[in-house]
């Protein structure tokens, strides 16, 4: 794993600031920190702006396990291109049977999970997101939750920091999500940064792709990292600075 900002990589970014690139980004833990309870999470003011920039300058996607109803809410008035919920199932607003599934599995697994204190399970419409994080002891909340999910048919889980994310067994994920929209965006190369298990998939994608993980991981597909969320920013800033750097040098030569 590279460091993504590092002077060596300067030629990776560089590249990626010249060609038609999608810039694809995860939303919790990579645009705005993780918090104690999902609906705190906040980007810093200066992320906004920033993104609001990269926006501008590039085609920008966000693909966020929260439901697109949610992230939408989070992005407000940011001119992103694109914003897929649900893991990257979720690319408009998802149809009755979906929300119905996902109410059955709630109804399903609540019993079981009722009496472990600090586990809730949060409805995400199209999938379920069963939280652990206030759990006192988390090998033992996550052990009864993957007992209890397991119980469901045509489901398939995701892991995730202290959340076991439930989904249906054919949905797509935010690696098939990426590809999808980098040929219907007409890109050619993907920037992709994520902090999570369930961006592995997109780290992985056999593409022209440069998957940045935040935070550095031995077990992570992505070759680059970021030291800590904060330095989004910085990436951010990078990318804007590189692509009115190439189109200033453009209009120079014509
Ligand atoms: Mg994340």
């Amino acid at each position: 794993m590279r460091y993504f900002l590092s002077e060596n990589c300067r030629p990776v970014a560089l590249r990626l600031a010249e060609e038609r690139t999608l810039c694809a980004f995860d939303f919790d833990g990579t645009l705005a920190p993780i918090v104690e309870h999902p609906d705190l999470a906040r980007m810093r003011a200066r992320t906004r702006r920033l993104l609001t920039r990269l926006s501008r300058a590039y085609p920008t996607v966000v693909i966020s396990g929260r439901s697109r109803a949610d992230l939408l809410r989070h992005l407000g008035d940011i001119p992103v291109a694109r914003a897929v919920g649900n893991h990257g199932a979720e690319t408009t607003r998802p149809d009755r049977a979906s929300l119905r599934l996902a109410e059955t599995w709630a109804l399903a697994i609540g019993p079981a999970l009722a009496s472990l204190k600090g586990v809730w399970i949060e409805n995400k419409g199209a999938s379920l997101a069963i939280h652990y994080r206030q759990a006192r002891n988390k090998t033992q909340a996550r052990t009864a939750i993957l007992a209890a999910v397991g119980e469901l048919p045509e489901t398939r889980t995701i892991g995730g920091k202290l959340v076991v994310n439930l989904m249906p067994a054919g949905a797509p994920g935010k690696g098939a999500a990426v590809a999808l929209l980098r040929d219907r965006l007409r890109c050619r190369t993907i920037l992709y940064v994520g902090d999570d298990d369930n961006d592995e998939d997109a780290f992985a994608l056999e593409a022209d792709i440069a998957p940045v993980r935040v935070g550095r991981s031995r077990n992570s597909s992505a070759r680059y990292f970021l030291k800590r969320q904060e330095e989004i920013d910085a990436l951010l800033e990078l990318m804007i600075g590189l692509r009115a750097a190439g189109d200033a040098g453009g209009k120079q030569e014509r």
